[in-house]
């Protein structure tokens, strides 16, 4: 399958593009305001909580735990190909969520509070997506 066959991509351009690059050299990193020290994602330019526009790619530790999950039985876009998936939605000991999904779990077994990891999934010699597995 090539890149034009599979799911919708994240265009890989400014901050966006900024967070994938750490992802594809298998670092996870967020934003982290300068002005009061939180977490921010997805990638943005200004703090929701302070409104500074200031901030690092501070490194994160990769572990979580689940917050929530959902079950897609009919895809919304054609090129989502394959149904049933589930999303989950990850928060990181950090205070990030991301979404995402959790490898080798069936979503019967899913919990909130599930303790995860971070792992680096290298879609193609582009993109590199973050996932989750079990801690
Ligand atoms: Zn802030």
């Amino acid at each position: 399958m090539s890149a034009a066959d599979g799911p919708p991509r994240p265009r890989l351009v400014g901050l966006t593009g900024e967070y994938y690059g750490w992802l594809r050299r298998h670092e996870l990193r967020f934003q982290r305001c300068s002005g009061c020290g939180r977490y921010r994602h997805v990638p943005r330019e200004l703090c929701a909580a302070c409104g500074s526009d200031g901030f690092e790619w501070a490194p994160s530790s990769g572990r979580g735990e689940v917050f929530t999950w959902t079950t897609t039985y009919r895809a919304m876009h054609p090129r989502f190909l394959e149904v049933p998936f589930t999303s989950v939605v990850v928060e990181l000991e950090e205070g990030p969520r991301v979404l995402t999904s959790v490898e080798g779990v069936d979503e019967a077994d899913l919990r909130i509070g599930l303790a995860v990891r971070a792992v680096f999934d290298d879609v193609d010699d582009e993109l590199t997506l973050l996932r989750f597995l079990p801690a």
